[in-house]
């Protein structure tokens, strides 16, 4: 892929670093076919190379990042599928890191977006929150007509029921010899 930075732009550290990397990229568009949310959504954004993409215009034109843009990298699940389809190496990983710090200092979320991220990343991680949050949401859910769609969609797809506590993993390994040997 061809770059446009300026030698102004390359002293930048982390820009200096993705240009080595988006130039290893060749457009083949593999790395679409291992990638869940453009298997979902089936817009050529919501893949890997059309995030490249729009990081790399954003890097290039010092461009504010747009409501669009940010939807779509917003999206990446940063699950790095798309990395091991990748036949030219590209460190997909770097891009997207950049990109979305690019979009933390640029961009100016609205307020609800804020909470709404800081209530996901103190739920998300942590597995008592998780469930005591799904047990509030469970007992909204009558009252969910009431909420705005993004809430809406987030209360659906919050899990009601978990397995039981995982065993450890010696444990499992025990079980399972005894029912070899049985
Ligand atoms: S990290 Fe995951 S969601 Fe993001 S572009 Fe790669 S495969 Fe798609
Ligand atoms: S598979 Fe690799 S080289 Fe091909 S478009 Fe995707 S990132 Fe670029």
């Amino acid at each position: 892929m061809q770059t446009k930075f300026t030698e102004e732009q390359l002293r930048d550290p982390d820009n200096f670093a993705n240009e080595k990397v988006f130039k290893k990229c060749v457009h083949c568009g593999m790395c679409n076919a291992t990638c869940p949310t453009h298997q979902l959504l089936g817009d050529e954004l919501d893949g890997p190379r059309g995030r490249i993409y729009l990081i790399k215009d954003m890097l290039e034109n010092n461009r504010k990042p747009t409501e669009k843009v940010v939807k779509h990298i917003d999206r990446c699940l940063s699950c790095y599928s798309c990395m091991t389809t990748c036949p030219a190496g590209v460190n997909y990983m770097h891009i997207i890191d950049h990109g979305k710090k690019y979009i933390e200092k640029n961009y100016q979320r609205s307020f609800f977006d804020k909470l709404i991220r800081y209530f996901l990343s103190i739920t998300l991680p942590n597995t008592k929150v998780f469930r005591l949050s799904s047990l509030l949401v469970k007992l909204s859910k009558p009252f969910k007509f009431l909420m705005p769609s993004k809430i809406k969609d987030m209360i659906e797809l919050m899990p009601t029921k978990f397995p039981k506590k995982n065993l450890p993993i010696k444990e499992v390994y025990k079980s399972s010899i005894k029912k070899k040997n049985c």
